[in-house]
């Protein structure tokens, strides 16, 4: 019987947990995290009112009890790899067979005046949300955003749903610099504009005061916005201060291989805190996002278990919708001289590119309102060529000159049948622990409970 430890108990330590509790119900399995385990990508719906706090929660007591892991709600300072312990804050020690190292990120701190203090915030942690919820409590806020990234946005637009008056700076000459190519940009700063959001690109924010109650932020361009709230969202850096002079090689974060192994045995890393395969390059990389936590806590847990279970790498991608305007990008969407297939439509916000290696979607971009499901409903094919790597042949040319139809090459090409054979862990995968047969829900039922039991199918 090994004894596994996790740090962390974001999406990737969850999903270690689970995996491991599914492939070695003997063992022992402890979580050791400095918050209650929770989805921070939840905390959006929380901010705009569309689910209770309650909800952000994915594990709370009976659910570890059911999954026999013991918990402790406590930071880790240390890992000593030739003892195989952790140090503790309170400086008690925890042996382990195998660690997960699940720590996940923290927002890059901005150091100009004014950057940090009452009225200016993250939004990180569950923490963060209430703060900026109390702030602008029963006001229409004005709220300035500096850092206009995927997350940046992500809060952006649970703000807008509440009715809070925007802006946005960002130092690049665009908008989501990360996730979306200069023309495509431009769109969804035009679409923002008409909803009266402002985006400010190629300024700095040099300064943020107080005056009257209210924040100040000055411009690198010598303009001032003033509002009563401040959030900076300018990315997100590794948890890696616990592995510093541990042996364990780091880059930008902890490096893992293709079985989220560290260089060290028995360690192994995950989500936001690893450098694990990019899926479209084949070199290391930190991707920061939810499906590539998930991704890697199972496959870690799977290792950790005792399965010998590689990873072809995670597939880089974001997907935003942003007051109504549907964003994604999946894998090489730069294009970075590749051949590349574009759509744009004069009339109307559309925008559509696809990039190719010989007959191969290697990235992709999509841009288009939401509510134009006849534009965007084949995104999920087009992200199933990538992960297939399927080759079009002759179907290439129908697509360069029909890029809006991919139904018909998906379909001939049976990339669908290629996507059912890919499995993660090489196998079926188990029942989601939390979906326990005998388990009743732990919240009160909502309207959206009340929508399912009266669509349920009679007889
Ligand atoms: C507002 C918001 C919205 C988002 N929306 C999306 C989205 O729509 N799509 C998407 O793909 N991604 C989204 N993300 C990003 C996504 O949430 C992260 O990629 C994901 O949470 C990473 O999971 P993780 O398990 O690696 O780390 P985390 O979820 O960060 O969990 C790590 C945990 O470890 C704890 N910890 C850190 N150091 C220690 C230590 N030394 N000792 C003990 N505990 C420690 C942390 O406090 C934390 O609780 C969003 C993020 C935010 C903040």
């Amino acid at each position: 019987m090994k004894r596994h430890v996790v740090v962390g108990g974001g999406p990737a330590g969850i999903f270690a947990i689970e995996t491991m509790r599914t492939l070695a119900p003997a063992d022992e399995i402890s979580l050791i995290s400095d918050e209650p385990a929770y989805s921070r990508m939840v905390l959006p719906y929380f901010m705009a009112g569309e689910i209770p706090e309650a909800h952000v929660f994915t594990g709370k007591d009976r659910y570890f009890e059911r999954l026999e892991v013991t918990t402790l709600l406590k930071r880790v300072n240390r890992v000593d790899p030739a003892r195989k312990t952790l140090t503790l804050a309170d400086a008690s020690t925890v042996p382990f067979d195998t660690l997960l190292i699940a720590t996940g990120s923290s927002p890059v701190k901005v150091d100009f005046p004014g950057a940090s203090g009452p009225g200016v915030s993250n939004l990180w942690t569950l923490a963060d949300a209430r703060a900026i919820l109390s702030r602008i409590k029963g006001k229409k806020a004005k709220v300035v955003f500096v850092g206009a990234g995927f997350i940046g946005f992500i809060v952006l637009n649970a703000l807008a749903k509440i009715g809070c008056d925007l802006q946005v700076v960002e130092v690049e000459p665009q908008i989501l610099p990360r996730m979306l190519d200069r023309r495509a940009a431009a769109l969804a700063a035009e679409w923002l504009a008409k909803k009266g959001i402002q985006c400010h690109v190629g300024v700095r924010a040099t300064e943020i005061a107080d005056r009257g109650g209210q924040k100040v932020v000055t411009l690198s361009d010598g303009r001032s916005l003033t509002c009563d709230l401040v959030v900076i969202a300018v990315g997100v850096r590794p948890n890696l201060d616990l592995v510093k002079d541990s042996g364990i090689r780091t880059n930008h974060g902890i490096l893992v291989d293709d079985h989220l192994r560290t260089n060290v045995p028995d360690i192994y890393a995950a989500g936001d805190a690893a450098e694990g395969i990019d899926f479209s390059t084949g070199q290391p990389a930190v991707h920061a996002i939810q499906p590539t936590a998930v991704e890697h806590g199972r496959v870690a847990g799977a290792n950790m278990a005792g399965r010998a279970v590689a990873y072809a790498g995670s597939l880089g991608m974001n997907i935003l919708n942003v007051v109504k305007l549907q964003t994604a990008s999946f894998g090489l969407w730069r294009g970075d001289g590749k051949e590349t297939t574009v759509v744009e439509n004069a009339s109307r916000p559309v925008y559509r590119k696809l990039v190719w290696d010989e007959d191969r979607i290697v990235g992709a971009i999509f841009l288009g309102p939401a509510a134009d499901v006849a534009l965007l409903n084949d995104m999920g094919m087009v992200k199933g060529f990538l992960q297939t790597r399927t080759p079009l042949g002759e179907w290439k040319a129908y697509v360069q000159k029909n890029p809006m139809d991919i139904r018909r090459p998906y379909v001939a090409s049976q990339a669908a049948v290629k996507l059912l054979d890919q499995t993660l862990l090489g196998g079926e995968t188990g029942e989601r622990g939390y979906r326990f047969r005998d388990a009743k829900p732990e919240s009160n039922p909502t309207p959206a409970h009340t929508i399912f039991v009266s669509t349920k199918p009679s007889g």
